[in-house]
């Protein structure tokens, strides 16, 4: 009998926590020699999700929810997931039903066969604009030419299965600024991809916009690779070796044909150029700054008011599930 616990982070979910349990538990009862239990994740949520949240887990004996002191973000709450997480395996996926429930089923049969990490694999990004198309293909391109060691997973997302040694391994990167997707390739382990077809959302409106997802991406970018700094010495290298050829044209011209050269156009052409990308290298160079500046304060990943009813104080929160918590007392 393998024990699986489903992870789900939620924030304003209040509309589709009701819908979310049964429509799981239908695909996952199915499934012989396995046992399932839920940890939601309540993110802060404004609206109901924290009462719906206790309504369920007082209705059902395999739910259990953490409440976050604030909303944390998707990252830091499937973190807190993963933390108490008690079971073989885990499944992440989001509340909304815009991860299959049907999949659940081939990702536990890959994951019988000795793969550690099966992820769910979008199809089609098609549901979505132009923008957004064009924004992660460039993501995906960059960070395929930065990172050398491993590479990114492409449309592959949050929704996966991972093996107690990947949550154990997981558990051990503690950093703040998590671009989870990136530290999943980072572990390694043998990985599996699934496809799956994204769902319309069930209820409720998604939280990410432009700027969120954009965030996101400097924050993948930065916490994977230092090669944009690489890329500014380079470029530092390129336009000093133009800047020296153009001043020996200018100097030839006026010392052997007396020609003055042309100054005002000339001059604001390379001083705003120039200025352009002592901004571009500073703002990369404040990019990661930014990083270590997060980083080095060592703060908690999270923290935790609740769960099942419980108040939490932090000494309790990093300490291993078992011990900490039992949910029948
Ligand atoms: N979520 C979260 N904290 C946040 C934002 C989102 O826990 O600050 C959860 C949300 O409840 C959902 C999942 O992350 O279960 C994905 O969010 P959403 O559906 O809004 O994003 P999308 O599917 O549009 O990428
Ligand atoms: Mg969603």
């Amino acid at each position: 009998m393998n024990k699986i616990t489903i992870i789900v982070p939620c924030y304003n979910e209040e509309e589709v926590i009701d819908l979310f349990y049964p429509a799981v538990q239908e695909h996952v009862s199915k499934i012989p020699d396995c046992e399932f239990n839920y940890i939601f994740i309540n993110d802060g949520s404004r609206d109901g999700t924290l009462n719906k949240l206790r309504e369920l887990s007082a209705a059902h004996d395999n739910v259990t929810y953490l409440s976050l002191s604030r909303n944390f973000g998707k990252e830091s709450a499937m973190m807190a997931g993963i933390d108490y997480a008690d079971g073989d395996a885990v499944i992440i996926m989001d509340a909304d039903l815009q991860h299959p429930p049907s999949s659940i089923a081939t990702m536990i049969k890959y994951w019988r066969e000795g793969y550690d990490d099966v992820c769910a694999k979008r199809t089609d990004r098609t549901g979505e604009t132009w923008l957004k198309r064009s924004c992660a293909n460039i993501f995906y391109a960059v960070m395929k030419k930065f990172s050398t060691s491993y590479e990114m997973q492409r449309d592959v997302g949050d929704f996966r299965l991972l093996d107690r040694r990947c949550i154990e391994a997981l558990k051990l990167l503690r950093e703040n600024q998590r671009f989870t997707k990136g530290l999943f390739t980072w572990l390694g382990y043998h990985k599996k991809e699934i496809p799956f077809e994204v769902q319309p959302r069930a209820a409720g409106t998604t939280t990410w916009n432009f700027f969120a997802l954009f965030n996101l991406a400097m924050k993948g970018m930065t916490s994977f690779t230092t090669a944009p700094l690489r890329l500014m010495t380079f470029l530092g290298i390129t336009v000093s070796f133009f800047a020296m050829i153009y001043m020996i044209f200018v100097l030839t011209m006026a010392l052997l044909y007396g020609d003055p050269v042309a100054g005002y156009p000339t001059l604001m052409t390379v001083m705003l150029f120039l200025g352009g990308i002592q901004l571009l290298a500073l703002g990369i160079i404040g990019e990661y700054l930014g990083q270590i500046f997060h980083e080095s304060k060592h703060r908690p990943i999270y923290l935790i008011d609740e769960i099942d009813g419980k108040r939490m104080i932090y000494k309790e929160v990093l300490v291993p599930f078992e011990r900490n918590y039992d949910k029948k007392n």
